[in-house]
């Protein structure tokens, strides 16, 4: 069997100096190329000397450190499926991620070492070991007399390498399972597509117990073989001090709207920066403007999930078009699909479908669930509705859960979320669909004011008047103090329809 560890191909990337810079963290600790082959060697010889088989889960929730890296890469070597979660994730949460997955490692912090080993009591999980400190039950303890070399456990290409659960924006969260060619193709798709060289430097702000931080930015470095400048989290206050080295930047808009806020933020701080990307939610065209305006850099805007990695870019070297998503990546078709599975043509809304090497094989314990996502032709139903552009460019207008059918029209709240962003008053906004005995559904705003506005439903529902055909008109609006969002920072609709959906009329 042809070994097609993900492990062996990233380090394929790896420079042939060992001592090359990989990783820097925000205190300055350096790890080279080099470093990093021993830890990961070390953790996997922790991880076989448990006892653990390939195929095995490696649950693991930690704080994003270079250990966790490592452990992460250690899981990979040592053939076993590594699972990471939330850090915000807490007991009743854990529970079920541990009754899920039914791992034979927990890794966890060692704050939480004591409720840790409780859940995995009660999961029958064999081993608890904590990352972060030397001592008693940690990994770097028991990674002190492993050899620093280790023989990378032969996989095949659709062997699993992680198991990764979405992140709850529409229900429970699934695991989805992804193969290790679902993951090295993806890697090589873009690194290829985004230019990387040598001379980069990521700025790696992200989380990396999501798809988006682990497996978009930590593959790309290291397939690239170029450094990565590690913040255990965004704050814009570090990462300001460590954009002037950085060449490429990945975040969520969030990130963006943060460095905008900074009054000193421009081009003079970014002297090396050839490249900002932005994905997991959608970027506000008016961020990308002002974002171009004040840097002279337009954003690129890519899409993607948990169950796919990514799907479609923005291009490298042609018009970054705001407001959309880009194009699909090589290697990935991509379809928008009527309710009845027909393709329908340029500009026509309906389901984004995908197929490709980057595709996941499926939903963990999960096959009935696996079938309903997957077309007879075996593409992935993605949740989200879209179109194609007169220019090939992917438009998403939402999830297919959130679409409002309203008196037969179909109301897509990304457009009604626009135009009340735009009032006077308002900090955000989400629109959703509510029961109605007349309509079907009604249109439904929920608004968070500014702080000290004074804005009524009745000054919405006017202003938005002017504005849209009635039928997109919200016939109520909600106020609340915030959004309710999950760990991912993403809103959770469904809980606003819960709360709401008494107070439609
Ligand atoms: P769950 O599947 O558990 O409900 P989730 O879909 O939010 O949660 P993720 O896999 O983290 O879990 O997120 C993927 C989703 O994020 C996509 O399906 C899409 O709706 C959204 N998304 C990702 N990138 C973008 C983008 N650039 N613009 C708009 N939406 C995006
Ligand atoms: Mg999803």
């Amino acid at each position: 069997m042809k070994n097609e560890n993900l492990y062996l191909t990233l380090k394929r990337g790896f420079p042939a100096d060992p001592a090359a810079l990989a990783l820097e963290t925000a205190d300055a600790c350096r790890y080279s190329f080099s470093d990093v082959d021993r830890a990961s060697a070390r953790f996997a010889g922790v991880i076989t000397s448990l006892g653990l088989r390939a195929g095995d889960r490696v649950v693991v929730q930690v704080e994003k450190s270079p250990e966790a890296l490592f452990l992460y890469l250690a899981c990979l070597r040592a053939g076993v499926v590594f699972v990471p979660l939330n850090t915000a994730y807490q007991r009743a949460e854990l529970a079920y991620f541990l009754g899920d997955a039914q791992p034979s490692l927990v890794v966890c912090r060692p704050a939480s070492e004591a409720a840790m080993r409780a859940l995995a009591s009660e999961a029958g999980v064999a081993h608890v070991l904590t990352l972060g400190e030397a001592g008693d039950g940690s990994l770097a303890e028991a990674a002190r007399n492993q050899p620093e070399d280790f023989a990378t456990v032969p996989r095949a290409a659709d062997d699993l390498a992680a198991i990764l659960y979405t992140s709850g924006t529409t229900g429970r969260s699934k695991g989805a399972m992804l193969t290790h060619d679902n993951l090295a193709s993806n890697a090589r798709t873009l690194v290829a597509y985004w230019g990387f060289r040598r001379s980069d430097v990521l700025l790696h702000a992200l989380p990396i117990f999501h798809a988006h931080g682990l497996f978009v930015a930590c593959h790309c470095a290291l397939l690239n073989g170029s450094p990565m400048l590690w913040l255990p989290r965004f704050d814009v206050d570090t990462a300001m001090k460590l954009l002037p080295r950085a060449t490429v930047f990945m975040g969520v808009p969030t990130f963006y709207t943060r460095l905008l806020e900074q009054p000193e933020f421009d081009r003079g701080t970014i002297p090396a920066m050839r490249l900002f990307i932005s994905g997991s939610a959608p970027l506000l065209a008016e961020t990308h403007r002002e974002f171009e305006e004040r840097t002279g850099h337009a954003i690129l805007e890519r899409y993607g999930m948990t169950e796919t990695v990514m799907l479609t870019s923005n291009p490298l070297d042609a018009v970054r078009r705001a407001g959309t998503v880009g194009f699909p990546l090589p290697g990935v078709n991509l379809r928008i699909a009527d309710d009845a599975g027909r393709t329908l043509s340029t500009g026509e809304i309906g389901h984004v479908q995908v197929r490709g090497p980057n595709v996941f094989p499926g939903y963990w314990r999960m096959p009935g669930k696996t079938r309903e996502e997957f077309t007879h032709d075996g593409f992935f139903r993605t949740g989200d509705l879209g179109k194609i552009d007169g220019q090939g460019y992917v438009v998403l207008v939402g999830r297919s859960k959130d679409l409002i059918i309203t008196g037969g029209y179909n109301v897509y709240p990304k457009e009604i979320e626009s135009f009340i962003d735009d009032i006077a008053g308002v900090k955000e906004s989400a629109v959703i669909g509510l029961p109605h005995r007349d309509f079907g559904e009604a249109v439904a705003a929920v608004i968070v004011r500014e702080s000290g506005a004074a804005l009524h439903e009745a000054d919405v529902i006017g202003t938005l008047k002017g504005e849209l055909a009635n039928f997109k008109v919200p016939k109520r609006v909600f106020f609340l103090d915030e959004l309710p969002r999950n760990a991912m920072g993403k809103v959770q609709k469904n809980l606003l329809r819960e709360r709401f959906s008494d107070l439609a009329a």
